[in-house]
């Protein structure tokens, strides 16, 4: 059980916006953050704040073992067999953007196939285009239904000896689809492609477990579960990462510079040059101990049951389209829909009127939007810190939408 009370951890959901209480339902671009991962960001530039690695005094052998032990954290909390799986990277989209360009550039070759999914986010699409253009591959698309699940009988067809990568988002950023992604891998693995999973949306809002999942990559950012923005993290195999070329060169991921060559550190090393986002982090670490206080598996059961009223209520609003699943065991709580008549833009604006915090536009989904028929949607997206509260806020919000939206004779007819 969540309880109601966790809303008074976070400082900015204390506020008024245009003098009515604040509703924040746009977590799926970023969380809010506790007071305690704001203190433990403070103290560490107060108290510890030193480079990496690099220092044999106090404060950086503090700092180091922080940097290190957040490392051990991260892992712990997806199940990772080995710390060193774990490469800190600016978010999802470094992480995805580390694996295209070094593990692809180095397996992937002209006629290879990557396959992905239309409800990809652009950070797990654009990558592998650069990529195939480079390379000479190609991308091919599993599709999803009219109930905003992927369209599982085709993947036979489209998984073939050519397919190199399977790349898909474990949960939707736009239809909150939880996708297969065990069956998926299990799948991918007997064509003989690697997977790599988009943990963006699922590892903040559910137990994530690597190897029960199985994939060989997975890419999450620390700012969509409580952490700092700048930090996130790519998990992959120790094998693959070790067979794998550097990303970026400099400073700290150097066994030995010569003038024309050098030799690299072991992973993680070899991927993390230059000094990295220390204190973010050792910070995210203090946000995965916020969140596992409550448990990633109550936190899972706050959001379904949040869902279920949420669809709910929105289903009772007139005007109002939902997409994605209807059962909430196949959804998490980010939840696209348009309001008939008002454009996704005029209804954020009207919502915000009224102190609601919601998402318009394509949600770096243009893709699946097109797939839909639509150019933008409206997206409200829940965390641990929404109520069901918040959902009767927002479709009062919505009545007034309808209002502003619907011309009169119409609304005299309804
Ligand atoms: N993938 C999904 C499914 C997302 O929702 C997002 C962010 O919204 C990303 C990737 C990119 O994450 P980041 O911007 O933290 O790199």
């Amino acid at each position: 059980m969540i309880p109601e009370r966790v809303r008074e951890d976070f400082p900015i959901l204390q506020q008024r916006m245009h003098d009515k209480p604040l509703v924040y339902l746009d977590s799926a671009a970023t969380s809010q953050k506790p007071r305690i991962v704001l203190e433990a960001l403070t103290r560490y530039y107060e108290e510890y704040n030193a480079n990496v690695h690099r220092g044999i005094y106090f404060l950086a052998e503090k700092a180091t073992q922080a940097y290190e032990d957040a490392r051990v954290r991260v892992a712990r909390f997806i199940n990772a067999p080995r710390p060193e799986e774990i490469v800190f990277t600016r978010g999802t989209t470094e992480a995805i953007n580390l694996v295209a360009y070094t593990w692809g550039r180095a397996n992937i070759r002209a006629g290879d196939e990557i396959l992905l999914t239309e409800m990809e986010h652009h950070s797990n699409i654009v990558p592998w285009q650069l990529l195939a253009a480079e390379q000479g591959a190609r991308l091919r698309y599993l599709p999803f239904d009219g109930a905003g699940r992927l369209a599982l009988e085709e993947l036979d067809t489209l998984l073939t000896e050519r397919t190199k990568l399977v790349a898909l988002t474990h949960q939707s950023n736009v239809l909150g689809t939880i996708t297969p992604v065990e069956e998926i891998t299990r799948r991918a693995h007997a064509a003989g492609a690697l997977v790599l999973v988009d943990g963006a949306q699922s590892v903040p809002h559910m137990p994530v477990d690597v190897q029960a999942l199985g994939c060989d990559f997975l890419a999450f950012s620390a700012h969509k579960m409580c952490g700092p923005t700048g930090a996130g993290a790519l998990w992959a195999r120790y094998d693959l990462l070790d067979a794998m070329p550097p990303f970026h060169g400099g400073g700290e991921m150097i066994m030995l510079v010569q003038l024309d060559s050098s030799t690299y550190k072991d992973p993680p090393y070899k991927f993390e040059a230059g000094t990295p986002n220390i204190a973010d982090c050792i910070v995210w670490a203090t946000a995965i101990d916020y969140l596992e206080g409550f448990g990633l598996a109550a936190i899972r059961e706050h959001e379904r049951q949040l869902t279920r009223y949420a669809l709910a209520q929105l289903r009772e609003v007139r005007g109002v389209r939902v997409y994605g699943p209807e059962d909430v065991e196949q959804r998490g709580g980010a939840i696209a829909f348009d309001v008939q008549g008002a454009h996704p833009h005029d209804v954020a604006q009207v919502l915000d009127q009224e102190g609601i915090a919601v998402r318009a536009g394509h949600h770096c989904a243009q893709p699946l939007h097109r797939r839909l028929g639509l150019s933008a949607s409206t997206r409200a997206s829940l965390y641990l810190y929404n109520t069901p509260g918040d959902i009767d806020t927002l479709t009062r919000g919505l009545e007034v939408v309808r209002r502003l939206f619907t011309p009169r004779t119409a609304v005299r007819d309804r």
